[in-house]
């Protein structure tokens, strides 16, 4: 396995870029304990700039890790219209990576069952997930990563917030509702606009992600307008907004569930406290008056 991808050319501060990711990476892996010793990573490529960084970061760490773990390259051709078959198993094998593909017509299911002009997303994704937890199994994979970054959870936040009442994300490492799967996300601390630097560096074979002729969800798209109008204005806000959803405060929030507001009570020292601070105030407004 070339576990040193590198581009044909490439400056110092290309260098000091990859390693920032590498870093920001590991850090990710570390904070939330992603990956450990003897595990069998199914690493899910899109043909996206997203999903071949993270592939290429968890190869440079593999190299450096302090512990083993296996790196198997997975990608689902859904059989979308035009879909350049020979891409990824040619990149695949020319820096001798691991890989499957798996071919699972998804795209005639979706079409079939969602009327023209609806949004195709949540079907087609919920049908991805399904198969690629069964590949996981098939394959003994441990964990199945997913090349989601930082501002695609502070995007899903505000999704979440906006269109569905719910202050929830897309955590960095998630158990499946069948207990059965781990996802992790190994760039939820690296920034879009960084990963995308690298990957023009790296000249990715890119395939295009417009395929399934579905529009990107368009509500993404007015979020994502909305945080870089944000950016310009305030510089830092995004990731204000990241490190609050990584420090969250449940007793100043109003979530019966996870905070017990009932049984809120003061307690008897506090008690004593008022007591003497009356008897106090009492006494100096006699000894005054
Ligand atoms: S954009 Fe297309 S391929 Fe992607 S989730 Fe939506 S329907 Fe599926």
């Amino acid at each position: 396995m070339d576990l040193e991808i590198l581009p044909r050319q490439y400056s110092q501060s290309f260098l000091k870029l990859r390693k920032k990711l590498i870093g920001l990476t590991g850090k990710a892996i570390m904070h939330f304990n992603m990956i450990e010793d003897g595990d069998r990573v199914m690493v899910c490529i899109s043909g996206g700039k997203d999903s071949y960084t993270m592939l290429t970061m968890l190869l440079a760490l593999k190299k450096k890790a302090p512990i083993n773990f296996d790196i198997i390259a997975i990608n689902l051709d859904q059989k979308q219209p035009n879909f350049p078959q020979d891409i990824l198993p040619n990149f695949f094998t020319s820096h001798g990576i691991p890989f499957e593909i798996i071919n699972e017509d998804t795209y005639s299911i979706v079409k079939s069952k969602i009327p023209e002009g609806k949004t195709t997303c949540s079907l087609c994704s919920r049908l991805r997930r399904g198969i690629l937890y069964k590949t996981a199994k098939r394959i003994g994979a441990t964990k199945i990563a997913l090349g989601h970054h930082k501002d695609d959870i502070v995007e899903t936040f505000f999704l979440n917030m906006f269109h569905g009442s719910k202050l929830k994300s897309m955590p960095p490492k998630l158990l499946s509702d069948d207990k059965k799967n781990i996802i992790i996300r190994p760039l939820s601390f690296c920034e879009e606009k960084d990963i995308k630097n690298y990957a023009n560096v790296m000249n990715f074979p890119i395939i295009p992600c417009d395929l399934c002729g579905s529009q990107e969800n368009l509500e993404r798209v007015k979020i994502k307008e909305m945080l870089s109008n944000w950016e310009k204005d305030t510089p830092g806000r995004v990731n204000n907004i990241f490190g609050a959803i990584s420090n969250i405060e449940l007793s100043h929030l109003a979530d019966k569930s996870l905070f017990d507001f009932e049984s809120l009570r003061i307690s008897s020292a506090s008690n004593e406290n008022i007591e003497s601070y009356s008897t106090i105030n009492f006494m100096n407004h006699s000894e005054k008056a």
